[in-house]
């Protein structure tokens, strides 16, 4: 065991604040990454604060962690010390059931080992996050990355990259397609690029008239603020599919009326509360209503790759850890653009 620096919620109210913590000494198939960056997820707001049921604190969080190599085990292969790597969101899983063995381990039928706010497989020992200096992880679960890039604007890739690419790819996001993205905040922008450099005419909605030049220039041909529902009409029946990252309770049924017959309206987006929608909504037109759950690590691992490939990296604002408090409240105002990423220097 080491020990690390990092930052922590010790309660559903409390502020993230200096802590140690202790890591595992790298075993056989482990590497040891020096944190370089790690981004501001909401979801890292939602678990600090126990808005999805108990959290068990202390609370590390982040999930969007880039670094260095600075220690292989043994029978490590794929990575020397030096590497550039990336962390997501799960850091092990059972490895044998069908989820893993088709590579979608975030639905592993045994144990997904979330990043933080989990258990390693043992059921017991509790994961933290990327708000660290240091994290210790099973080499089959880090992604590499590519030399030459901003990392800090690679960071929230591994989060909010992958979870807006795996719905705009496994519902064929092509040339041509039409795409609605719901919310600008850290996901939303990733996904009007990713939608954008997949070839799709990406349409904005949004609470907040301010963001409509940037939402032009991330790509979106249009924008439309949803606080007016007259402003819908201008997409009536139009979106082959829509990707909403609304971080709060929301009425979904306007949208239904923008999706084409058959379209799909995709949450990735996880308010606490319940929605109800109206069944005629989907009757008519056989909408779809769908989620999604971030990425396997062989689908993050292609995100990366398409990401270098077509120059996609999040818009950021960079962070010291001090800084973290005043970060969420942003967030939590949708006044963030469009993701803080905390400088592991700081911690
Ligand atoms: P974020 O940066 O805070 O963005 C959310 C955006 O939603 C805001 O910028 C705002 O955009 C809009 N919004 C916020 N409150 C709203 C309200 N009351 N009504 C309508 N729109 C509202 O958050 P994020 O990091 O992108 O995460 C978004 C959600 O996805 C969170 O719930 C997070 O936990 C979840 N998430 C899910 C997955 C998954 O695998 N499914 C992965 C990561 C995150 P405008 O100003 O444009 O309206
Ligand atoms: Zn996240
Ligand atoms: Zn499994």
């Amino acid at each position: 065991m080491f020990k690390a620096k990092a930052y922590a919620a010790q309660s559903t109210t409390s502020k993230i604040l200096p802590h140690q913590i202790e890591r595992r000494s790298p075993r056989p198939d482990d590497v040891v990454i020096e944190i370089a960056y790690c981004g501001v997820c909401h979801s890292d707001i939602h678990t600090a604060r126990g808005e999805w049921g108990p959290t068990a604190y202390p609370c590390v969080p982040g999930h969007e962690i880039v670094g260095k190599v600075t220690e292989a085990g043994k029978k490590v292969k794929r990575f020397k010390v030096g590497d550039l790597v990336g962390v997501g969101c799960f850091v092990d899983s059972c490895g044998k059931c069908a989820s893993c063995k088709s590579n979608e381990q975030q639905f592993c039928e045994g144990h997904t080992v979330f990043t933080y706010n989990s258990t390693e497989l043992d059921g017991k020992t509790p994961t933290y996050g990327g708000y660290s200096s240091h994290i210790t992880v099973k080499d089959k679960y880090v992604l590499k990355i590519k030399k030459g890039l901003a990392l800090d604007r690679v960071a929230p890739l591994l989060c909010a990259g992958i979870t807006t690419y795996s719905p705009l790819k496994r519902y064929g996001t092509k040339k041509g397609s039409k795409v609605g993205v719901v919310g600008l905040g850290g996901l939303g922008h990733m996904a009007v690029k990713i939608a954008k450099a997949m070839g799709a005419e990406v349409t904005v909605f949004s609470t907040s008239p301010n963001k409509e030049q940037d939402a032009k220039k991330l790509g979106a041909k249009n924008f439309i603020i949803t606080s007016d529902l007259k402003n819908f009409a201008a997409v009536s029946g139009k979106l082959d599919l829509i990707i909403d990252t609304v971080s709060a309770k929301h009425d979904f049924s306007p949208y239904m009326g923008t999706l084409k017959i058959g379209g799909t309206h995709v949450l990735v987006g996880a308010a606490p509360e319940p929605n109800q929608v109206a069944a005629m909504a989907l009757i008519y037109g056989r909408k779809r209503l769908a989620g999604s759950l971030i990425g396997g690590i062989k689908e993050t691992q292609e995100m990366l790759d398409f990401c270098a490939k077509k120059k996609v990296l999040a818009d950021i604002e960079l962070i010291t850890a001090p800084q973290i408090n005043d970060a969420y409240e942003r967030t939590v105002k949708g006044q963030v653009k469009y993701r803080f990423v905390i400088d592991a220097k700081s911690f």
